[in-house]
Parts: structure tokens; sequence; C-alpha cells
């Protein structure tokens, strides 16, 4: 089966417009004629659209780094799925550790945000993983599974086909620690049984799963090479042109 890799950046609160628009456009010359992998950058919301438009002409795609499950409203700070798609993005990220464990987002919004995304026609990624201590305490398989259900309750196998899960253990996230290849394989191999579990074994073999946490130019090809390992999603290292070329550039 094969499962087109993805290589997402994510700018999180960085990036005037101005810089986020020079940045974006030295990621479309990188990814100018790729046509076996898709990349993907996240500006912050003031950057959106003039980043959408930065790299319109190549094969970049925009994404949001959340998105709310209403359309409009009164829902101060949030961005509804249909700005997203006004502002040019097509994917989102959804789940993101710093949104469940600095801002409280719980499965059950997770959940929310993501049928909203799926309702309008946005690629959700949603992001699961275990802390450190989840970890040490044996917890994270039963913290996964529980990510998973939540995040997918009530989705259809005909929606969950246009999911991206990523994979990002707590502890690797912006640490400098890197998941090692076979602990990233064996999480994914989870993963993907869990989907299976939850939907059918082709949906798990189509289903793209991304890992995420520190990775690096001198860390991508040996993640990458892992059966399971269907792309990154990067922080740090995709806010620097170089590093983020190389990258996209995994062999
Ligand atoms: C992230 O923010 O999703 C992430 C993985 O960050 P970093 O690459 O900096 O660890």
């Amino acid at each position: 089966m094969q499962r087109k890799p993805l290589i997402a950046g994510n700018w999180k609160m960085h990036l005037t417009i101005q810089e986020a628009v020079a940045l974006a456009k030295k990621v479309a010359a990188s990814s100018q004629g790729l046509e076996d992998r898709e990349v993907m950058i996240a500006p912050a919301a003031t950057a959106l659209a003039a980043v959408a438009e930065a790299v319109r002409t190549s094969p970049v795609v925009i994404a949001g780094q959340n998105v709310a499950w209403k359309e409009q409203g009164a829902y101060t700070g949030e961005i509804s799925p249909l700005m997203l798609k006004d502002a040019g993005a097509k994917m989102a990220i959804i789940g993101h550790s710093e949104r469940r464990h600095i801002f409280g987002e719980d499965n059950g919004m997770i959940n929310q945000r993501l049928i909203g995304a799926l309702t309008h026609g946005i690629i959700p990624i949603l992001c699961i993983g275990e802390t450190l201590d989840e970890r040490e305490e044996g917890l994270t398989w039963e913290v996964l599974r529980e990510q998973v259900r939540g995040g997918l309750e009530g989705v259809s196998g005909e929606q969950a086909a246009d999911v991206v899960l990523a994979y990002e253990p707590v502890w690797a996230i912006g640490t400098g620690k890197t998941a090692s290849r076979e602990q990233a394989q064996e999480a994914h191999q989870f993963i993907r049984g869990l989907i299976e579990e939850l939907y059918q074994k082709k949906l798990a073999e189509q289903m793209r799963i991304l890992y995420g946490g520190s990775v690096k130019p001198d860390n991508v090809d040996d993640l990458m090479r892992m059966p399971d390992v269907d792309g990154a999603l990067v922080g740090g290292a995709a806010l620097e042109a170089d590093s983020f070329d190389r990258i996209i550039h995994f062999s």
C-alpha cells in the first residue's frame, strides 16, 4: 500500500506576516517539482492569507494550527473552518499537545473540532501522544487508544479516509529528544492497529501517520525509513528554510 509521505511544518506562534511570507516563498521554491511527497505549512492565523497567496503557484498546502467546530458566532479567539478555507487553508492541525496541555483541550473538544473540519472539507491532522510520566508509568498504549477513539468518535469510515494522524510523544516536542526509530515504528504500528479495529484493514493501510517530536535534518532519513512512518510534523526545524528544505528532501 503506497501512502504519499507528508512533511508538515508547524510554525506555532512565530513570525510576522512579512517574515512568514519570506519563509513561505523559500519553502515553495524547495517544493517545486516534488511529486512523490506533499509539503504543508501551518502559519499563525495572522499570516494565513498572505502565506497562501505567496505559495499559490506551488504544490505547498496551507493549514490552520487549529479550527473551531462552528461556522460562526460568539466564540472569541476561534477561527471557523469557513474562515480557514477563505484564507486559503486546506488542512488543520487538531489536538496538538500544546492545545491539550497548555490550553486544556480534551478529547471531546478535539473530536468536535475534527468533525467541524471534515464537515467543511478541511483535512484534519489529529495529533496524539503520551507524556513522559505516562510513558514511564506504562500507560502509552492506553493513552493512545483513548486519544484515537476519542478524537474519531462518531466519524464514519468514509470521513475517516481523509484524516491524517500525527504521533507526537509530548516528551519529544521541542526538547531535542527524538523517539528512536524503533519507538516511533512501534507506536505507529499500534496506532494503525487501532484504526483497523475501529474501521477496516484497508482504511488503516491507507491512513497516513506522521511522526512529530524534534525531527531534524539529521534524524529524518532514519525515521522515514520505518514502514509505518508516513511523514513528519516539524516544529522548530520548520522555522529555518535550510533545515526544512533538507527535511522535505529526506531520502
Ligand atoms: C510540533 O510542534 O509539533 C513539534 C513536533 O515540534 P518540534 O519539532 O520543535 O519538536
